[in-house]
């Protein structure tokens, strides 16, 4: 699908990607009907609420360093960001960086709602100028500003005359889509069509957008081995470096749904290669991205060197490793970058995914392919019971009764609980660099074993825990159950 830099605006994932909320069936079959662009999604009959895109959006902006965050709209929607604020500083103090992005809300009360708030918001966007002095603004709007239709893009337009920084607007109307994901396509849209130059030059440098750098200084030596240097996006990223993000080598990405937007924008407008392949979680997928990073920056050899000396190290501890684990039964909740790739994993320490719930699914990414996790997993016969649940807790507490798997994963510590509660040991997937390059695969591979060694914790809390889920709830069939809500696709 084309990206259009001209429109601030862009279209939600729903639309653009055909992506879903709502499906139960198998890692084949909903791969098949991606590819033959049969997939509908269902809807529910009844629905936990879930998270607003603009919490993926502003928390991705505002992890850039010294650039300030306008929110339009009540003080309740601004609320998403308080916890990006404390993870920006956090994450900046980590790196010995300091940070000094602000978040602003313009708290739109009853008067504005009726009567419009955009000489308010032009009024505001000129004072966080002259007090904090940033080095982009965001203009943000929301679901209130959105429903008054506050024409955002006006007001922008008319303070970039009055203000020597950036000034960009991001639309983030939660209302709009379902999929929180969407967000960050919206802060992509955002840098690559306001803060991005055009190339002057070519860079040794790789675009890598990941969400808190945490393995920075190993990749950053990794890199080293290959005469490249990695930009790290966006949390502590300068402006400059993003206005050079043209002049890179290529463009990668720790999960595809965070950086497939980002990764395309910057090839289509500006010739920069993105690395499509499956993620670097694994064997296999650590090696098939450093090979097509070889390929696309003319670095194979160095690549395959790299590989063989790694190889050498660690494979044979990680097959030690995966003799205790062989036979395991795992279910997995987590976006859909992660929940596919991290099942690829487990299928190749030997455990069994007996179902994986994906908080969405995208039908095909920006380039109109199927996710490259999805065609390897049907490429290579792994094949498992899959759901589309929007972080829906009460579906997934019926797969765990129905299952009773030895171990459940997820990368949102809500849903954790909840399964260390039902007696099933949890692991939380927080850090994206987890399961990195074969290094942490065997890290990982270990961190299980020590979820699953001792399950006296999980039992002893089951026993002593009333949960509110019934007997005739565990008894639905959710294949079933999701039928009965209208068909959204
Ligand atoms: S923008 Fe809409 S969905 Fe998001 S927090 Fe505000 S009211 Fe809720």
């Amino acid at each position: 699908m084309a990206i259009n830099l001209d429109n601030s605006n862009i279209g939600t994932r729903e639309n653009r990607l055909g992506s879903i909320t709502g499906y139960v069936g198998s890692v084949s079959d909903i791969t098949t009907q991606s590819e033959c662009g049969t997939l509908r999604g269902c809807g529910r009959c009844f629905s936990q609420s879930s998270s607003c895109l603009s919490g993926c959006a502003l928390s991705q902006l505002g992890g850039i360093r010294d650039v300030a965050v306008i929110h339009h709209g009540p003080s309740g929607c601004s609320c998403t960001a308080t916890t990006q604020y404390q993870t920006t500083k956090q994450v900046a103090k980590k790196r010995g960086v300091v940070n000094n992005s602000v978040y602003i809300g313009t708290d739109m009360d009853e008067n504005d709602t009726i009567f419009g708030a955009a000489d308010k918001l032009h009024d505001i966007i000129l004072e966080v100028n002259r007090r904090y002095k940033p080095k982009a603004i965001f203009v943000s709007s929301s679901c209130t500003s959105g429903i008054i239709g506050e024409d955002i893009d006006s007001v922008v337009e008319e303070v970039r005359a009055e203000v020597d920084v950036p000034v960009i607007a991001a639309h983030c109307e939660g209302f709009k889509s379902r999929i929180w994901a969407t967000g960050f396509d919206i802060s992509d849209h955002a840098v690559v069509s306001g803060i991005v130059k055009p190339p002057k030059e070519k860079r040794n440098t790789i675009n890598f957008k990941n969400f808190y750098e945490s393995a920075r200084p190993e990749i950053i030596e990794m890199f080293k081995n290959f005469d490249l240097e990695p930009v790290f996006l966006y949390a502590n990223a300068t402006v400059e470096e993003l206005e050079h993000m043209s002049e890179a080598a290529a463009t990668t990405c720790i999960c595809g749904v965070l950086g497939n937007y980002l990764g395309n924008a910057l090839e289509e407008k500006y010739g920069v290669p993105y690395i499509r392949t499956i993620n670097q979680s694994g064997i296999a997928g650590f090696e098939t991205w450093l090979r097509e990073i070889g390929r696309v920056t003319d670095r194979s050899d160095k690549i395959e060197k790299y590989i063989a000396e790694q190889r050498a190290i660690y494979i044979p501890q990680i097959e030690e490793v995966k003799k205790e684990l062989k036979g395991l039964r795992a279910v997995l909740g987590m976006g859909p970058g992660y929940t596919f790739e991290v099942s690829r994993v487990l299928n190749e320490l030997g455990i069994e995914v007996v179902w994986a719930l994906a908080w969405h699914y995208d039908k095909k990414y920006e380039n109109n392919d199927v996710p490259p996790t999805m065609e390897y997993l049907l490429k290579n016969n792994i094949d498992f019971e899959i759901s589309v649940s929007d972080q829906q807790n009460y579906e997934v507490m019926n797969i765990l009764n129905r299952f009773k798997p030895d171990l459940y994963l997820s990368r949102h510590p809500g849903s954790t609980v909840w399964a260390i509660k039902q007696g099933v040991p949890a692991l939380y997937v927080a850090d994206e660099y987890m399961i990195f390059g074969y290094k942490h695969t065997l890290e990982f591979a270990k961190t299980i074993l020590n979820t699953i060694r001792n399950r006296s914790f999980e039992q002893n809390l089951a026993k002593r825990v009333k949960l509110p889920y019934t007997d005739w709830w565990y008894d639905q069939d959710l294949g079933e159950f999701l039928q009965e809500g209208k068909a959204n696709g």
